[in-house]
């Protein structure tokens, strides 16, 4: 008889943005004139930047001649793509990480999602904010890391409570130690960014606990504050204790191209049962090359040209359109006296709305036709906030903040 994983069983009943389209899709058949303007789901909706569309044009009509085709390529990333990104995400920033140290992925999601597959089962405290990305959560349960007392110690998810008062930024916890550490920043869903110092208190908390850190920075691109590190490894002993990925989902607009990459310094370990130390790099470079057959070549080189003099100026004036959006949005929230963080350094603007998070959601998605996604998705620490995205077009979401604030008034 074949048997299921049950831990899916365990998982809460929808995945977040699939209820969300359940409920829209519900108010469109039943309103069928209502123009709904969606800020809800983090998609972006500005065209590729030209700079890219060559490139990958280019790439296309290389495969057509028998002279340029091009087969499997390297699972890990064409070299082109792997020495763009060390160069200019991190030896610019001072950083010292090696092309060979990347892996080029179809995207961070799988990767974030992935990467627990190097880990055990059993025996873990893993730390994940509250309220974030609702990936982390899911996949581990889906591993059955969901939490149990074993032989008097916890096992499992321990969730990192963010606040206003912590400015949605958690500290490390007092008290038995976490093993896997994920962090988010620019933070998915808040938008918080963290300082330098919070960063060094994980980094040292890591380092002295044998911990690994799992650092998402899908959102890098929306730093736009000096002093805010765009990357772990920017942090003094990083190297030696985090894992870190990266998307071009959201800093060149490839939802649908796909790519990202995902960094595992040489030297980095984690530990088997008899305490011996197992470096993480070859145990990815063995999964990604087992599991993965490389991203196309003409996606890669799409993303390359991300880092050509015009793709960067593109795709930069791509990210100010969406945080001019956010600070549309933060104005026109603020102006209606409610209390908001986020959308300085990233397309999110997470909004205090002062009660039940579905209810505001549906309230918006009646009274004013704007979808935005309700915090109690994200975690518990969620319940009482809605995200509002700033990926649309700037019309829109005109539009969408004099339609909220007549219906808020
Ligand atoms: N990480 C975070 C925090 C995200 O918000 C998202 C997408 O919204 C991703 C990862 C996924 O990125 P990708 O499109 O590369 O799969």
């Amino acid at each position: 008889m074949i048997l299921v994983n049950e831990n899916f069983g365990k998982l809460q009943a929808s995945y977040l943005f699939s209820e969300i389209a359940k409920r829209v899709r519900a108010y469109q058949e039943a309103n069928p004139q209502a123009a709904v303007i969606r800020l809800g789901i983090g998609d972006v909706t500005l065209p590729l930047a030209p700079a890219c569309l060559e490139a990958m044009h280019r790439a296309v009509d290389e495969l057509g001649h028998e002279a340029t085709f091009r087969g499997y390529g390297p699972e890990q990333g064409y070299d082109f793509l792997r020495e763009a990104i060390a160069k200019n995400d991190y030896q610019a920033r001072g950083c010292d990480i090696q092309a060979s140290e990347i892996f080029v992925s179809d995207g961070s999601k799988c990767d974030c999602a992935n990467i627990q597959e190097l880990f055990a089962n059993e025996g873990m405290r893993i730390g994940i904010p509250d309220p974030v990305y609702p990936v982390y959560v899911d996949t581990n349960v889906m591993a059955g890391r969901t939490g149990a007392a074993v032989e008097g110690r916890y096992q499992g998810l321990v969730y990192l409570e963010g606040s206003a008062a912590n400015g949605f930024v958690p500290a490390p916890p007092a008290g038995e130690p976490l093993d896997l550490i994920y962090l988010c920043f620019p933070n998915n869903p808040t938008g918080a960014v963290a300082t330098r110092e919070q960063l060094q208190a994980w980094v040292d908390y890591a380092r002295a606990n044998k911990a690994l850190i799992l650092f998402d920075a899908a959102y890098e691109a929306f730093i736009r504050d000096p002093a805010i590190p765009h990357s772990i490894y920017e942090i003094p002993g990083a190297r030696d204790c985090a894992i870190e990925f990266r998307s071009f989902s959201k800093k060149a607009g490839f939802t649908g191209v796909r790519c990202a990459f995902t960094v595992v310094p040489q030297g980095l370990v984690a530990y088997a049962k008899d305490g011996t130390a197992v470096p993480l790099h070859q145990m990815w470079n063995r999964r990604h090359t087992t599991k993965f057959n490389g991203v196309s070549y003409p996606v890669q080189r799409a993303a390359e040209a991300v880092y050509s003099q015009d793709g960067v100026c593109e795709t930069t004036q791509q990210v100010d359109y969406y945080l001019g959006n956010a600070k549309l949005i933060r104005a026109g929230i603020q102006a209606l006296g409610l209390d908001c963080v986020g959308g300085d350094n990233s397309p999110y603007v997470w909004v205090n709305v002062k009660g039940d998070s579905w209810a505001f959601f549906d309230r918006l998605l009646h009274e004013a036709q704007v979808v935005t996604t309700p915090g109690a998705g994200f975690g518990k620490c969620g319940e009482g906030y809605i995200r509002i995205s700033a990926f649309n077009d700037r019309a829109k979401v005109e539009e969408a903040m004099a339609r909220i604030a007549k219906a808020i008034r």
